[in-house]
């Protein structure tokens, strides 16, 4: 099994959910107790959340590629930046590594296209995802999705919603609605499925929930890196 370098606290709320997923799908691969290789280096999300609010991207990427190094020099093998708002600055963190980096978008593409039958998906994230294409929207463009962003007033509460509760563990049956209501509208307007490109929506939202199929983009990413710590023939 090979050693996954996991770059979480973004917030940790949703990094519990990844350390969940990692260790029962490596569970589930090789059965008994075995459970995942892997090292965390879990960052103070404050300083993280700050340097996103004033949009200086390069020290977040400074911050983001020592803890990067960090992983590497403690024996991880590829790394994991358990967001999509962060890979922002993926390109610079695994850059500074030097380590294969398991890109959300490719894990959250790949599925979606798996399912079949789904071609145009909404995305839900945060402002910084749904707003800048660099994040995942042209990746998952690239990899043969269209993609649709809630509308500008849709978008305000579907952040808020992520910073002010979720990031904190605090999940309202009323923000639940207010979710439901916005992948509603993306319905309208010819999604075909969800794609919760935030990794704390699933706290929020599930198959159940939604009126749409649903694509977690941190179950997913978690599951195409179970995948390559185990398969010795796949690579980043
Ligand atoms: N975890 C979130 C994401 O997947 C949002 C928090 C952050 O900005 O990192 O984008």
């Amino acid at each position: 099994m090979k050693c996954l370098g996991v770059i979480g606290g973004m917030s940790w709320e949703s990094t519990l959910l990844y350390y969940r997923h990692l260790n029962q799908g490596v569970a589930a691969r090789l059965g008994g107790l075995h459970s995942a290789r892997l090292l965390l280096h879990n960052v103070d999300f404050a300083a993280v959340a700050a340097l996103q609010a004033a949009h200086d991207w390069d020290a977040a990427a400074a911050l983001l590629a020592e803890a990067a190094q960090g992983l590497r020099a403690a024996g991880a093998q590829g790394l994991l930046i358990a967001a999509n708002t962060m890979h922002k600055v993926a390109d610079a963190v695994q850059r500074a590594a030097g380590l294969p980096l398991l890109h959300i978008a490719d894990a959250t593409a790949a599925a979606v296209r798996a399912a079949g039958g789904v071609s145009r998906v909404g995305l839900l994230g945060t402002r910084y995802t749904m707003e800048d294409p660099a994040i995942v929207q042209q990746r998952l463009q690239q990899l043969g999705l269209q993609v649709i962003v809630p509308d500008e007033a849709d978008r305000g509460p579907v952040h808020r919603i992520i910073y002010d509760e979720l990031c904190r563990g605090v999940v309202t049956e009323a923000s639940r609605r207010a979710y439901v209501d916005v992948i509603g509208r993306l319905q309208q307007r010819g999604a075909q499925g969800v794609v919760l490109g935030c990794t704390e929506i699933a706290l929020l939202i599930d198959a159940a929930s939604s009126p749409l199929p649903v694509f977690d983009s941190a179950a997913l990413h978690a599951a195409a890196a179970v995948d390559w710590m185990l398969d010795e023939e796949t690579t980043a």
